[in-house]
């Protein structure tokens, strides 16, 4: 079987997927160690039988539901690649877009930054490569997760970045940063999205929040009043419903300059604000 065969096969049989032609192009990829131009420029080309096999068990897995992430273990985001495991979240696109905000916010001299429940390490990374005069501590408390986003960012080449074991600000003392970011949980435990696609395989514990989902949040903008600089900014990434609610949050914090930036598709994303002591 060819190149072409296969993947028209696969795009097929993967007719329960939202992207059937790319999670085939993607596994594809990944079996023979191709890139996607030689994949289409040599399309002739046949498999071996242990491509096949291997083709046929990823196949699979992947109709049965399972993330293609978690498949090949790789995820790009801001152009990097990240080694991901069902221990963390997938990086999302609109993570990025909590990236590019940061970096707009983030002062222009040397500065600390803190990133809470770095989970791959995917915004801390992503940071660290495009100001590598800060330095920034990431917080994980999974284990797994951490040693995950060390890799991570050992094999981009970031050594501005320190990784730290603990939940949310209790491994900080009296630390205090110029910004702290997060992607906490944030999804109500009942809302239907957690039984549909990708989200069933990845951990429950980065996905869901008790109080309709803004407790962890509400957690992070407490702390961030003990571990902010005067001035500092708070960003944190929420449900397009919350902001709102999020907002809210902030302001009774004494947040000023408090403001929700959408995401790429228009929804509210992240949530920005100031601290001052009074
Ligand atoms: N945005 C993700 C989703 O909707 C959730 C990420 C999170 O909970 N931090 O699947």
């Amino acid at each position: 079987m060819t190149y072409l065969e296969w993947l028209k096969q696969a795009s097929l049989s993967l007719n329960e997927s939202e992207s059937p032609k790319r999670d085939a192009e993607i596994l594809l990829g990944f079996v023979t160690n191709k890139t996607r131009t030689f994949l289409m420029a040599f399309c002739e080309t046949e498999l071996t039988q242990q491509e096949l096999d291997l083709l046929d068990t990823y196949l699979k897995r992947r109709q049965e539901g399972e993330p293609i992430a978690y498949i090949t273990g790789m995820k790009e985001f801001w152009s990097l690649k990240f080694q991901v495991s069902p221990s963390t979240l997938i990086p999302r696109p609109d993570t990025e877009k909590l990236v590019e905000i940061a970096l707009e916010y983030l002062p222009k001299v040397p500065c600390e930054v803190l990133d809470l429940g770095t989970g791959t390490g995917a915004i801390t990374i992503a940071m660290a490569t495009e100001r590598q005069d800060c330095l920034f501590t990431a917080v994980e408390k999974s284990e797994q997760a951490l040693h995950l986003a060390q890799n991570n960012a050992k094999h981009n080449g970031v050594n501005n970045a320190y990784f730290l074991l603990g939940n949310w600000y209790k491994s900080l003392k009296g630390r205090k940063f110029s910004m702290i970011v997060s992607n906490p949980p944030y999804i109500d435990e009942n809302d239907i999205h957690l039984s549909q696609g990708d989200v069933r395989f990845e951990p429950r514990s980065a996905l869901v929040a008790d109080d309709q989902g803004l407790a962890d949040i509400k957690l992070i903008v407490e702390g961030a009043t003990k571990h902010l600089n005067q001035y500092g900014w708070l960003l944190i990434e929420h449900g397009w419903q919350q902001g709102e609610d999020v907002r809210t949050i902030f302001k009774q914090n004494n947040f000023q300059l408090v403001e929700t930036h959408t995401d790429y598709s228009g929804n509210d994303r992240v949530t920005v604000g100031r601290w001052f002591k009074p």
